[in-house]
C-alpha cells in the first residue's frame, strides 16, 4: 500500500450538452464551475523528504486544464456533432474533444488519461526517480456541482 497522498485541488469552467439520446435538462448546452481533486500516492520519498514537489504537480495539471478551461466539449465519437464542431470552430470557439458523451465520468477519464501522461512525461524527460519510487494518480474527484460529484480510482 502507498504509505503517502498528496492532493491537488485545480477549478475549470466548462460547457457541455449531453447527446446520445439523453434527455433531460442538460440535453441543452449549459456551463459548470468544475472543482477536481487530484491524488497521486506513492511510497518512497525522494531525498529531500518529498514524494512530488507541488510545483512540480502543477505544472503537471496545468496544460491539461488549460484544454478544458472555458472550452466547449465535444463528443469526437459521434459524427452527429460533426457539423456542430464545425460550427463552433468558425467563429472561433474554444473546442475540447472527449471520447464518448462529456459527463462528469468520462471528463475524469480524460483527465486521468492526461494526467498519467504528463507523469510519465516528467518521469522520462526530468526525474526516472519518480517511477522508481512507484509514484502514480491514485484519484480523481470530480464535482460538477457542489453537492454531486463523480470519483475515478487507479485500478
Ligand atoms: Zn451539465
Amino acid at each position: 500500500m502507498p504509505r503517502f497522498r498528496i492532493n491537488k485541488i485545480v477549478r475549470f469552467e466548462t460547457a457541455h450538452s449531453l447527446g446520445r439520446g439523453y434527455e433531460g435538462n442538460c440535453s441543452s448546452i449549459h456551463g459548470h464551475s468544475y472543482k477536481a481533486e487530484i491524488g497521486i500516492t506513492g511510497d518512497v520519498l525522494n531525498d529531500q523528504g518529498i514524494l512530488i514537489d507541488f510545483k512540480v504537480l502543477k505544472n503537471i495539471l496545468y496544460p491539461v486544464i488549460e484544454e478544458l478551461d472555458h472550452a466547449i466539449l465535444i463528443d469526437y465519437t459521434d459524427r452527429d456533432q460533426d457539423e456542430f464542431e464545425e460550427y463552433l470552430s468558425k467563429r472561433g470557439q474554444k473546442i475540447c474533444g472527449i471520447a464518448g458523451n462529456p459527463t462528469a465520468e468520462t471528463i475524469c477519464l480524460f483527465l486521468a488519461e492526461k494526467i498519467q501522461n504528463g507523469i510519465a512525461q516528467y518521469s522520462d524527460g526530468f526525474d526516472p526517480d519518480v517511477r522508481r519510487r512507484g509514484i502514480r494518480l491514485d484519484k480523481i474527484k470530480l464535482f460538477e456541482t457542489n453537492d454531486s460529484f463523480v470519483e475515478w480510482f487507479h485500478e
